[in-house]
């Protein structure tokens, strides 16, 4: 794996002195005989999580930890309105996709309410990756192009044709000759319209595909630029993207299997918070709290034309228990009113980190929208600091709070909580966060 890959950011380095326990050198040891050495595993120390509840992990001695990270198991780890339903569906039926089933379409169509009226068929899959996968293959029948455009650091996914327009692998894995990169919107500091230059960007890259004789297919985005260093704002700013991709016959496609199912506090989907309806919609990782199904939402006319060409049949994608898995998720996110608690908790959480910033230069910009930030860590000149992120990352895992980084250079704090995570839980990470700060 290269070094400037993202899997390659807050990774255990077998050289680490910081691995007292004799379980977890043995645990090591076991994973990296099985896996090899392409399988990174998180902190200098690395933890072993054997048992969770809510936002609150435990490890095999019983340690707790708090959980600022995982947004898989989204509305809190093992929701028991979620096992639930898992038991019982599991209980009553579960085989492959050929056969008509109430339960699946019941949770289809709820799904198909959250989205703008035009985005009315779906189908389901497995993971994120599956579902980027039938989203470019979608977008190419549509338009007869095969030409992409991803943002720079962009991850999406780890089948051939996702690793293809996915640069967050890094060197060792070149994107395709049919792929071009922007750079991910400017914060807008310098009070540069992120808009503007943001669309300009991808006038350029449709410019250089047609020079290069690759017709235009489309451009895909994380609606909240997650492994590019979290841009979520001005909310607006992605309008005009959309509207150069369409202007140049490109299909939309929203990457919401990080912002998607209210992590951005602002409805179930980042790319609302824009103002924008894509033409394709991917989403996954919280879609079923931790089990597997993900989805490729589309408008009709997309669907029509992936039909002629096309069949589609997934063995797992959609099946019952997932479905049953995933309605529940919804019922909790209504329930618990959960999008709403995401904006006012993470507001909280963003005016404190915000505070911190205000003492300390060491925190360059605090971005992101609902529970899901980004604490941007620079040195004394401005640059990305990402020694300094990696002794806060480890520091905080040290005092039981989990989070990580991401971003190219891997400086920016990557904070994802479940979204049950209260005001007590952000002053126990900002306390931890300011005693770092002030000892480092
Ligand atoms: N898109 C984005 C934005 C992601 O973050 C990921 C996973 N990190 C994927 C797609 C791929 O999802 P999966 O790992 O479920 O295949």
């Amino acid at each position: 794996m290269s070094a400037d890959s993202m899997l390659a950011l807050n990774t255990y380095d077998p050289a680490s002195a910081a691995v007292a326990d004799p379980t977890i050198r043995g645990l090591i040891e076991r994973r990296q005989r099985i896996f090899g050495a392409a399988v990174p595993l998180f902190y200098e120390d690395p933890v072993h999580i054997t048992r969770a509840e809510g936002v609150w992990l435990y490890d095999h001695e019983g340690r707790a930890y708090l959980d600022a990270y995982n947004n898989v198991p989204s509305v809190g780890h093992c929701h028991p309105r979620v096992v639930d339903a898992v038991a019982r569906q599991a209980a009553q039926l579960n085989t492959h996709t050929r056969y008509l089933s109430e339960v699946v379409y019941a949770y289809a169509e709820r799904l198909l309410a959250t989205f703008p009226e035009a985005l009315s068929n779906l189908l389901f899959t497995s993971s994120g990756t599956e579902s980027v996968d039938l989203a470019l293959r979608m977008a190419r029948y549509h338009t007869g192009g095969a030409g992409f455009i991803v943002t720079r650091f962009a991850y999406h996914g780890h089948s051939t044709a996702v690793a293809e327009i996915t640069p967050a692998f890094g060197p060792g894995v070149p994107l395709g000759v049919h792929v071009r990169t922007v750079p991910a919107p400017p914060p807008g500091r310098s009070g540069e319209d992120v808009s503007q230059s943001f669309a300009a960007g991808i006038e350029q890259a449709i410019a250089d595909l047609r020079r290069h004789g690759i017709r235009f297919a489309g451009a895909i985005f994380d609606s909240i630029f997650s492994s590019d260093g979290l841009y979520a704002d001005p909310p607006g700013f992605l309008r005009a993207a959309a509207e150069t991709v369409r202007r140049h016959g490109g299909v939309y496609i929203a990457d919401e299997v990080q912002p998607g199912f209210g992590r951005t506090g602002a409805g179930m989907w980042g790319f609302s918070r824009h103002g924008i309806t894509p033409d394709l919609v991917v989403m996954g990782k919280p879609m079923g709290n931790g089990m597997p199904i993900a989805a490729v939402v589309a408008r009709p006319e997309l669907m029509a034309s992936f039909s002629e060409r096309s069949g589609y049949f997934n063995t797992f994608g959609g099946n019952t228990v997932c479905c049953a898995a995933a309605s529940a998720v919804l019922d909790v996110l209504r329930d618990e009113r959960l999008i709403e608690r995401s904006a006012q908790v993470g507001q909280y959480l963003k005016d404190g980190f915000e505070r911190l910033q205000r003492a300390d230069a060491r925190i360059g910009d605090v971005r992101g929208a609902g529970l899901y930030l980004g604490v941007e860590i620079v040195d004394q000149a401005g640059a990305p600091d990402t020694r300094e992120a990696l002794r806060l990352v480890n520091g905080l895992r040290q005092r039981r709070i989990l989070v990580s980084t991401c971003a190219a250079a891997g400086n920016v704090l990557k904070i994802r909580p479940p979204l049950p995570f209260s005001t007590e839980h952000c002053d126990l990470l900002l306390d931890a966060a300011g005693q770092l700060l002030a000892a480092g």
